[in-house]
């Protein structure tokens, strides 16, 4: 037995299915999941002294390698000064204004403690400051585990058959409507279905928790010229693409302008950090300024803001990583895809600067009904292969890739390599 599977089986005992995220489970790919040491770079290690190229990359936090020194050697800083004060922290101030000056359509902002919590508040912003209470989301989109949001929620509940959440009543899903990703015209049939009502569009500009589902040309203005006809705002939840598409996220990369904004995960570097911000008028709906109730006895934690900010700062000030991963993701998923054309089978694989995803099927993937044609034993083979030979890929089909800044070509290549012998 190795280490991870003597970990495994006392977790088990425990913890619910032995993770404190579903997503962690190797549950689709029946083994027990690889208990991680340490990682650094674009490597993680498992207690079984195994090293992984990673891939998940803490799902996105660690867009400039793991265990990035400036961010380690903040955190280290910061800590020494106390942990936690529940009190406001000058370092709070300087968040919240790098984020306003550096994002045009951010001009306030509130610190929380994950995506989840940063989604569920926006929608509440949303529907405080709209006086509504519908709100249209997309079937594939995940916008964490509130209970307003679990209806069609993507990857955790896709592989898991389950469509939606036991122990969510009725009525907290009930003004929560469901679109068709990429489908502009099943956001007009909602929109006049429930003409006045609908508080807020909400969607991942890339669908990332679907395997990745890039906007189709076109989609994500016609978003927003939907909502202001009527009358709704456009939250777009950047937990994913917020400063990893561009500094701006996808706001800036695609151009368009949304109402708010939900952060997290990059945001934090690590550290349990989410956000979300926008339009001065509908921010000035949260309490203690307005009626909207938000609070969080941990928000804006001292070290956690250290180690976001060192991230988001240097991010900044090295524009240049966002053509590098660009061009990384070229290198990567361009060349899966020539590889893969090589071999007898279906697949697509769809990518945005550095997100991608391989999916075992042969139609295009454009949105969560044609990504639930992908062939998930195909992909369970695939990922026991490449983990076997020292790839680290998320246990699911419907997964994005995520490439960091330190992901060299050299490794690339070697993931390549790899790609080759295990399809
Ligand atoms: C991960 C994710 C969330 C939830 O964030 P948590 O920090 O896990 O609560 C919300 N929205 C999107 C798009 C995500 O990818």
């Amino acid at each position: 037995m190795t280490r991870s599977e003597a970990l495994f089986a006392r977790a088990v005992k425990r913890i619910p299915g032995g993770v404190n995220s579903p997503v962690r489970a190797y549950g689709a790919i029946g083994e027990a999941p690889r208990f991680i040491e340490r990682a650094d770079g674009c490597y993680i290690y498992d207690v079984d002294g195994k090293r992984y190229i990673d891939y998940i990359d803490s799902w996105g936090p660690m867009i400039l390698g793991h265990n990035f020194s400036a961010i380690r050697e903040s955190v280290i800083k910061a800590s020494e000064n106390g942990l936690s004060f529940g009190c406001a922290t000058e370092i709070e101030v300087e968040m919240a204004e790098f984020i306003c000056e550096h994002i045009p359509h951010v001009e306030m902002i509130r610190m929380v403690n994950s995506g989840t919590e940063a989604v569920m508040s926006a929608v509440r912003a949303a529907r405080g400051f709209t006086g509504r209470n519908k709100i249209i989301k997309f079937a594939g989109c995940y916008h964490g585990h509130s209970d307003a949001m679990l209806v069609s929620a993507g990857s955790g509940v896709m592989t898991s058959g389950v469509p939606d959440s036991a122990g969510v009543p009725d009525g907290c899903t009930r003004d929560t409507m469901t679109a068709v990703y990429n489908d502009l015209e099943s956001v007009r049939a909602l929109m006049e279905q429930a003409r006045g009502e609908v508080a807020a569009v909400i969607v991942e500009p890339v669908g990332a928790n679907m395997g990745v589902v890039p906007p189709v040309d076109g989609f994500l203005k016609g978003l927003r010229e939907l909502c202001d006809q009527h009358g709704a705002l456009l939250i777009f939840d950047e937990v994913i693409t917020g400063f990893r598409l561009a500094f701006g996220g996808a706001a800036e990369y695609f151009g368009i302008r949304p109402d708010m904004v939900t952060y997290g995960k990059i945001i934090g570097a690590g550290m349990p950090v989410g956000a979300y911000g926008g339009r001065r008028e509908i921010m000035e709906m949260v309490s203690p300024v307005g009626k909207v109730y938000q609070a969080g006895t941990l928000s804006g934690n001292p070290i956690a803001m250290a180690a976001g900010l060192t991230q988001l700062k240097y991010l900044y000030q090295h524009p240049e990583i966002y053509q590098e991963l660009a061009g990384k993701g070229e290198l990567l998923y361009g060349g899966m895809r020539e590889i893969l054309a090589e071999k007898e089978i279906h697949f697509r694989v769809n990518s945005v600067g550095s997100l991608g995803c391989l999916f075992f099927t042969d139609r295009d993937v454009v949105d969560y009904t044609s990504a639930k044609t992908a062939d998930t034993a195909a992909f369970a083979l695939y990922f026991k292969k490449m983990l076997e030979k020292g790839i680290h890929l998320a246990p699911s089909q419907f997964e994005a890739m995520f490439l960091s800044a330190a992901h060299t070509e050299e490794v690339i290549g070697e993931t390549l390599d790899t790609v080759k012998q295990c399809i």
